[in-house]
C-alpha cells in the first residue's frame, strides 16, 4: 500500500515533502488539490521551491486542478461562491470537502483503488486535530505527531535545511482567517480585500432576501467593508474566535 502526503504547501506539509525527500519519513508521492484561490505566496512556494526540489530528487508532486475531472465545481473556490452569492462558512466546511478532500479521493479512487495511507501534516501541537479517516481503505497517518515534532521544531528545521518558510496555507479569503490574516490582506493585497468585500456584500444581500441569518466572512464578526476603514489598533477591540486557522489541509 502506498503512502501519500496530502500537500497544502504550508509549513507542516511542505516540511513532510522535504523530510520525505531527505529520507526522514517514508512517502511515495504528494498530492496538492488546488482551490484556485490559494494565496499568491503559496503558489510561489510551490512553483519556485517545492516542485523544483522534488523534480531534482525524482519525487512526484501531483497537482489536481480546480478545473480537472476530479473537482466537480470546475471553478476557483471564491469565484464559485461569488456566482452562488454565498460565502464559505466555517460551520460545515463544505469548501474543504469540495475543493480538497473529494478531489483527492476521486484521484485516489482512480490511481490507488486498492487503498493508500494518507499522511496529514498535523504537528505535535495540533494533536487535538487527529482523527480517523471515514474511508478505511485510505487511513490517515500522522508522522509529525508520532515523532513529537512541533511547528516550532519545523521552523527550526527549515532554517537548518536552508529552505524559506512557507506562509500558512489556505484561501486568501477564508472564514478561518485570523485578524492578522485580514490585516495582511488589507496591507499587501488591497484589490483582493476589495474582492472579499464584494463577495460579502453579494452574499449578505442574497441571505437577507432569503430571510436567512447572514454571517460575515471575517471570524471576528466585523463587516470587511467596515474593517477596511478601521485603524488597525481599533480592531483589537474585537474578540477573535477562529479556532483552528485556515490551514484546512496544512
Ligand atoms: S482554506 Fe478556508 S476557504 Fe479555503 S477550503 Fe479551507 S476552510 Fe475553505
Amino acid at each position: 500500500m502506498k503512502t501519500i502526503i496530502s500537500l497544502g504547501a504550508g509549513v507542516q506539509s511542505s516540511a513532510l515533502v522535504i523530510m520525505s525527500i531527505k529520507g526522514l519519513i517514508k512517502s511515495d508521492y504528494a498530492i496538492f488539490s488546488d482551490t484556485g484561490s490559494e494565496k499568491l505566496e503559496t503558489y510561489q512556494y510551490l512553483i519556485n521551491i517545492l516542485i523544483p526540489y522534488a523534480q531534482e530528487n525524482n519525487y512526484k508532486i501531483v497537482i489536481i486542478g480546480y478545473d480537472s475531472e476530479y473537482n466537480l465545481k470546475k471553478l476557483p473556490l471564491l469565484e464559485w461562491y461569488k456566482q452562488k452569492q454565498r460565502i464559505p462558512y466555517r460551520i460545515n466546511r463544505s469548501c474543504t470537502d469540495n475543493w480538497k478532500i473529494q478531489p483527492i479521493r476521486r484521484y485516489l479512487k482512480k490511481y490507488e483503488p486498492d487503498g493508500a495511507k494518507i499522511i496529514l501534516g498535523f504537528s505535535y501541537d495540533e494533536i487535538h486535530r487527529m482523527k480517523d479517516s471515514n474511508k478505511p481503505k485510505y487511513p490517515n497517518i500522522y508522522p509529525l505527531i508520532d515523532k513529537k515534532i512541533s511547528r516550532k521544531d519545523l521552523l527550526n528545521l527549515f532554517k537548518e535545511w536552508n529552505f524559506p518558510i512557507p506562509v500558512k496555507s489556505g484561501c486568501w479569503a477564508c472564514p478561518f482567517n485570523k485578524k492578522q490574516d485580514w490585516i495582511d490582506l488589507r496591507n499587501n493585497y488591497p484589490k483582493l480585500l476589495n474582492q472579499a468585500i464584494e463577495l460579502e456584500n453579494i452574499a449578505e444581500e442574497r441571505q437577507l432576501n432569503d430571510g436567512k441569518t447572514f454571517y460575515t466572512l471575517a471570524s471576528f464578526e466585523v463587516r470587511l467593508r467596515d474593517f477596511k476603514k478601521m485603524k488597525t489598533k481599533n480592531l483589537m477591540d474585537f474578540t477573535e474566535d477562529a479556532f483552528c486557522g485556515s490551514n484546512c489541509m496544512t
